[in-house]
């Protein structure tokens, strides 16, 4: 392709509306355009990237044994009610009406339409398994859309469904979907991790995430990984051992009131009593579902909101607004304590039923209770896992490890959703013994579009882009330095038309530019070689093939270019993500 025929609208300013490193130079680099807040066209150069991934990720799939369906991106809104993900995913669901004022869906999954497709259709044990899938734009109506591709309203997706007979098979189709879902990663140039996850408004039983690692801003997921096993997981879901604190041994004190004047928060009233932040249970109150409820976890630690909500079984959570800590609590934001709270139900994290002698609000304007006990002071409703993981802890699997984060990025992800979708929307088969049985399902994502900027925020420089080679629009770029040198643009025609009769994605650099101008841009858009042919070169018949994100420029002569181009493909491609880390 030549540059003057395509559309790379280049540009030299950082757009403002960016805050990650692989937003501004997906924009800058002139392959996404923003229409609206998280709407993006995707330029030719992003659209070649696009269907590079779309490839290796439908070659993988159909080397699974999955079929590839197309399914509408209209629903009606009825299958959603079914499973009750209309209530559930709420506003992140994109709803409309037609014109009979009739609720419609625009579909960010499909597990309510791909349960309805198969069912009363998919009727024997013996067409079972079954993995279908498609790739497609989805929605997400997304509160705040940032961070370019990566939260948007509008992306593209490729997602599997699972149909099994049983749990064994279930067990067998998510493997085989695991080893696939390294494969295409590995195959676009990106390691990924395999991380566990909560299974949110999907539901079943267990879920991982695959996860680009980064160590840039663009990370927006945290996750924890042990140093010892394999153990790793994500924030929302990762569990750690605390090794017993001997404060269970403590004898009881006498429960006493004290003055704390204007002490509110945790480090505050700490300092004012002169004890450690893990001797204070904080008391955070909850909506949840309309209801109130009483968190209790030890002073130093994070409440983990999506524990919390599995927890307590509620579709909707949210910090309690100051108005109703104060009817609850009759006292100020900052005094909340289990010891005298009525009508909330108190829930405390599993660690706090080891603690003796602790600090609590008093539910008192300007007062902490110090040495509250449990059962002697107050009783806990209920016990669970409520607070976040920290780093340092030991793992849970191995129980020798420590746990360390890691900033990642979700490209992928897997759901064991088991017989959630077919027991809501009544799809059956009939099994060996004749008996009907729901189906035992999975579903897989894929975010095509995430990928694609992720591996830009994995793969980069100052200077700009440095697409790995399986996923790069083009592989090389040819750049004369001055096209109206007619030995130079002659020399530059040949390489490129050698290139194309071997169908090599080429993209030669035909504008009547400065060269400043062409090699700022070739480092900005990232192909992964660049042939530069000059002046000087030519004369001994030379050229230069520079890698990109490398210093080295290797020369070479004209006459051989193609297949010098080709070995130094062939080397990068197979030090693969070496070459092109930065
Ligand atoms: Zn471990």
């Amino acid at each position: 392709m030549r540059w003057s025929e395509t559309y790379i609208p280049t540009l030299r300013e950082e757009p403002t509306e960016a805050e990650i490193i692989s937003h501004k130079l997906l924009v800058r680099a002139g392959y996404i355009r923003k229409l609206a807040a998280g709407v993006y066209n995707y330029l030719p150069m992003m659209q070649r990237v696009l269907l590079k991934i779309t490839r290796i990720v439908r070659e993988e799939m159909d080397r699974a044994g999955a079929q590839e369906i197309l399914m509408p991106v209209l629903h009606p809104a009825e299958l959603w009610l079914a499973t009750k993900r209309w209530e559930i995913l709420g506003k992140e669901l994109m709803k409309m009406k037609d014109r009979h004022l009739r609720d419609l869906v625009l579909g960010g999954t499909h597990e309510e339409v791909v349960t309805n497709l198969v069912r009363g259709e998919l009727r024997s044990y013996r067409q079972l398994p079954l993995n279908l899938y498609q790739i497609q734009t989805k929605f997400r109506d997304e509160i705040r859309p940032r961070f370019g591709l990566m939260r948007s309203r509008e992306f593209i997706m490729k997602d599997a469904y699972t149909f099994d007979a049983d749990e064994n098979g279930l067990k067998t189709s998510y493997q085989k979907m695991v080893d696939a879902y390294f494969r295409i990663f590995e195959r676009c140039g990106l390691e990924t991790k395999k991380v566990e996850s909560d299974t949110g408004a999907m539901g079943g039983k267990a879920a991982h995430e695959f996860m680009v690692m980064v160590e840039t801003d663009g990370g927006e997921n945290v996750i924890f990984a042990c140093d010892n096993c394999d153990y790793a997981a994500n924030i929302e879901k990762a569990i750690s051992i605390e090794p017993s604190e001997q404060e269970s041994k403590e004898a009881e004190k006498p429960l006493q009131k004290v003055s704390t004047p204007n002490m509110k928060t945790v480090e505050e009233v700490t300092r004012f009593l002169n004890v450690p932040a893990r001797k204070l249970v904080k008391t955070l109150l909850y909506k949840a579902d309309g209801e109130v409820v009483a968190a209790l976890i030890r002073g130093d630690r994070q409440i983990n909101e999506t524990k919390l909500k599995n927890s307590l079984e509620v579709i909707e959570l949210e910090m309690a607004d100051a108005v109703t800590v104060q009817r609850i609590t009759e006292a100020q934001v900052g005094y909340a304590g289990p010891v005298g709270l009525k009508g909330v139900k108190l829930i405390g994290d599993k660690e706090v039923l080891n603690m003796t002698n602790f600090v609590t609000g008093a539910n008192e304007d300007g007062f902490h209770l110090t040495d509250v006990n449990i059962d002697r002071d107050f009783k806990l409703d209920a016990v669970a896992d409520i607070r976040s993981a920290a780093p340092g802890e030991l793992c849970p699997k191995c129980e020798k490890g420590r746990l360390k984060t890691a900033q990642g990025i979700e490209v992928g992800n897997t759901f064991m959703l088991g017989t959630k979708y077919s027991e809501a929307l009544n799809a059956t088969f009939v099994d060996e013994h004749g008996q009907e049985r729901f189906f035992i399902m999975g579903s897989y994502g894929v975010g095509i579009t995430r990928t694609a900027q992720a591996a830009v925020e994995k793969f980069h420089d100052e200077a700009g882009i440095i697409w790995p080679v399986p996923i790069a629009p083009y592989l090389a770029e040819i750049v004369p330095v001055n096209i109206q040198d007619e030995k130079q643009r002659e020399a530059a025609l040949e390489i490129y038309h050698k290139m194309l009769d071997r169908n090599l994605e080429v993209l030669l650099d035909d504008r009547n530019e400065r060269a400043g101008v062409k090699f700022n841009d070739a480092d900005l858009i990232g192909i992964p070689l660049r042939i530069t042919i000059g002046e000087k070169s030519l004369k001994e018949g030379k050229v230069e093939v520079k890698v990109r994100g490398s210093q080295a420029t290797v020369s070479l002569r004209k006459d051989e270019v193609l297949e010098g181009f080709l070995k130094i493909l062939s080397e990068i491609e197979s030090t693969g993500k070496e070459s092109t880390k930065t």
